[in-house]
């Protein structure tokens, strides 16, 4: 189980992380965690491109190795991008020494084509410690989970709490992976078409 919305007491435990932008403004921040893959990511550039929105993509250093120019095609349709740690790696399960190579692998990745100060840990899962070694970045959470990957959501469940729980200035996480294939592919275009409608826009981080 998990929260669809980050309760408050979490992102008063740890101020330093962003939660949320802050703005009155009818702004939303979509972002897309451990692509590109080719199976995927291509769909969701041409649905945000339909909409006329932008988003920042958390990408896994291994996949930007395998498909750069999937990744450049990201930089070229104006969206940002952020790390996600080369391997996808659960801070909570990793040596900080490790966790910390790791995250600077995928930037050495990324350096080629871009630079960029996001990251987001991947699960949600950073120690406090490695907040520390990586506190030249933003590093950057959310406050609505779509919960996109879980195969025991339907489509409709997803779209409704997501668009419930957001508002503006929110930070969304979808995902541009297999595992969350099905539902993405039904509530992306749903909930653009929603908050498009009430005169939203996608913005980058
Ligand atoms: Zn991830």
């Amino acid at each position: 189980m998990f929260l669809h919305k980050t309760p408050s007491f979490l992102s008063k435990l740890y101020p330093s992380l962003v939660w949320r932008q802050s703005t009155t403004e009818k702004v939303i921040y979509l972002t897309f965690d451990d692509g590109p893959i080719p199976e995927l990511t291509p769909w969701v550039l041409d649905t945000l491109r339909e909409f006329g929105a932008r988003a920042t993509f958390f990408c896994v250093g291994e996949n930007v190795q395998k498909h750069p120019a999937i990744f450049q095609k990201l930089l070229a349709e104006g969206h940002a991008v952020g790390n996600h740690t080369f391997n996808h790696l659960n801070g909570w399960d990793t040596p900080d020494i490790d966790y910390l190579r790791n995250t600077l692998q995928a930037d050495d990745e990324m350096r080629k084509y871009t630079q960029t100060d996001l990251f987001r840990p991947p699960y949600g899962r950073i120690g406090r410690k490695q907040i520390m070694q990586l506190r030249h970045k933003r590093i950057v959470m959310w406050d609505v989970l779509t919960g996109d990957f879980s195969a025991r959501l339907t489509p409709d469940h997803v779209l409704r709490k997501s668009i419930s729980y957001t508002s503006p200035g929110s930070i969304v996480v979808f995902h541009d992976n297999l595992k969350a294939e099905q539902n993405l592919k039904s509530v992306l275009p749903a909930y653009l078409s929603h908050f498009s409608g009430k005169g939203y826009k996608f913005e980058t981080l």
